[in-house]
């Protein structure tokens, strides 16, 4: 009866070390095996041309390399990337390229669907199917960073989880993905250029303020009044604004970084002026600053971008109480770059 292979990605380097000692082999030989899975991202175990092909052979007997695949890449006329990526049991996530004059971004998928609800997201409607597991997430990263490289001649900058699935109910793995992504071993980024993007998970904040994580942290805010918050984003009903602004504050207080504070102005929800001053109110708590997005609509339409005098207020009243604020143009428009919308098509 043929065995399951394991995976040999969720071997750490000491447990690969081990097993290569239980083979009768040095533990070194964890050491080079493992720099060709993370470092130089080896899709085969032949690939690995500075271990003996018997060497090679007995890893291909106990183990697979489980490796993300690029199922399909559509190009916007503005330069963003996006493509379809096929896991190992076939599910899709996404993750996207966002070029500037700058910086590159890739923007990733943390879980395949989402066990969130929020309203006006396409991935909402996939529902969680699963985790990403570390390497999926990291695969996602070394895809996008050949593609920068391969387009636009630089390497890939920044970082930020805000694709598919909600970061903080995936913790541990996205944790580890981005322990390889900064470590030497792996990818050696700053921890400074990646952003966590989470919709507000009180105790998962408070977590990770205790682990001293050195990444930064946005939260889609998208209102700051809770009636209006819990009518777009369920969950807002089990954590509430003052759950979210006491870990924010807790946060701030642990770390030191700002906040983040993602927040689509959308017609006829919050583009009124008692929630501007909510919003006001709320960044009052801890050091933050406000990215207002425009809405890359979903197919029904029941959301839509509020109107450029809305957008305007926003950034006037958010500029007179002395918040930094940013309004940040959709991207890849053309090419269903909302996340969600191209695994919704397959
Ligand atoms: S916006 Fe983010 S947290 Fe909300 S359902 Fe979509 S993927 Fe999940």
């Amino acid at each position: 009866m043929e065995t399951k292979k394991k995976d040999i990605r969720a071997l750490t380097k000491e447990q690969l070390r081990d097993f290569f000692v239980s083979q009768g082999d040095k533990a070194f030989r964890g050491n080079q095996v493992y720099e060709w899975l993370w470092q130089k991202s080896a899709h085969s175990f032949d690939a690995m041309t500075n271990i003996s092909k018997e060497t090679r052979q007995m890893l291909e007997d106990h183990f697979v390399i489980n490796h993300i695949r690029v199922d399909q890449m559509q190009r916007s006329s503005d330069g963003t990337i996006k493509n379809a990526v096929r896991l190992h049991d076939g599910l899709v996530v996404e993750s996207v390229l966002i070029p500037t004059q700058t910086r590159t971004t890739a923007c990733v998928s943390s879980q395949v669907g989402c066990s969130l609800d929020c309203r006006f997201c396409a991935t909402a409607r996939l529902k969680r199917m699963r985790n990403l597991n570390p390497d999926e997430i990291y695969d996602q990263v070394v895809a996008i960073d050949n593609e920068s490289r391969l387009y636009f001649d630089r390497p890939l900058s920044n970082i930020v989880f805000m694709g598919m699935g909600e970061p903080l109910m995936n913790y541990n793995n996205v944790l580890k993905a981005i322990e390889k992504i900064t470590s030497p071993e792996g990818l050696g980024m700053s921890p400074k250029r990646i952003v966590v993007s989470t919709s507000g998970v009180p105790k998962m904040i408070k977590k990770m303020a205790d682990e001293e994580v050195k990444f930064s942290l946005a939260v889609s805010l998208h209102s700051a009044i809770d009636e209006v918050r819990t009518s777009i984003m369920p969950f807002n009903a089990t954590f509430p604004l003052k759950d979210l602004r006491e870990a924010l504050e807790y946060w701030y207080q642990k770390t030191k970084n700002r906040i983040t504070y993602e927040y689509v102005v959308w017609k006829g929800i919050n583009d009124t002026q008692e929630a501007v001053d909510a919003l006001v109110k709320f960044c009052r708590f801890a050091p933050s600053k406000v990215n207002l997005i425009e809405y890359n609509p979903i197919d029904d339409g029941e959301f839509q971008q509020a109107s450029e005098a809305a957008v305007e207020m926003y950034k006037k009243t958010l500029e007179r109480n002395g918040i930094t604020v940013t309004v940040r143009r959709s991207r890849g428009k053309d090419i269903d770059a909302a996340c969600g919308q191209l695994a919704n098509k397959q």
